[in-house]
């Protein structure tokens, strides 16, 4: 059986790598669909609907309204500090790749239910792209 849950954030990043436009400084309206499979578990659940929230939205929280930073972009990480601005510093460049992997590997390490087998997470920068990758947990 599967359940799946939608989050939401706005992110600000850049991918100083790349030479199209993705290295500007830009944001995104992000959206996560995290999805868990198992077996129910005797009250008929997968897992609790409370408690995919309570594992998920402080991670999202974390990133909302923030600015995801490579730790070595020390342009950016000074100018950030400067303007006493939100931020998430990170050790990957901000693909939407790296963000799936990312919360997958929080979520594996968050004590999630006996009866959850594997975490699927997709995450969309717009509404017609988006990363997906699922582990067992
Ligand atoms: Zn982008």
């Amino acid at each position: 059986m599967k359940i799946a849950k939608e989050f939401n954030w706005e992110m600000g990043h850049r991918l100083p790598f790349h030479q199209g436009k993705c290295k500007n400084l830009h944001g995104h309206s992000y959206k996560m669909m995290v999805e868990f499979s198992g077996e129910m578990d005797e009250n008929g659940m997968v897992m609790d609907y409370y408690d995919v929230k309570s594992h998920i939205s402080p991670l999202v929280e974390e990133l909302d309204h923030a600015f995801m930073v490579k730790e070595n972009d020390a342009e950016v990480l000074e100018f950030l500090d400067k303007i006493n601005s939100k931020k998430v510093i990170v050790p990957f460049d901000s693909t939407a790749e790296n963000i799936c992997l990312y919360f997958l590997k929080k979520l594996k390490n968050s004590g999630l239910p006996k009866t959850v087998n594997s975490v699927k997470v997709k995450i969309l920068e717009t509404d017609n792209t988006y990363a997906e990758e699922e582990i067992d947990v």
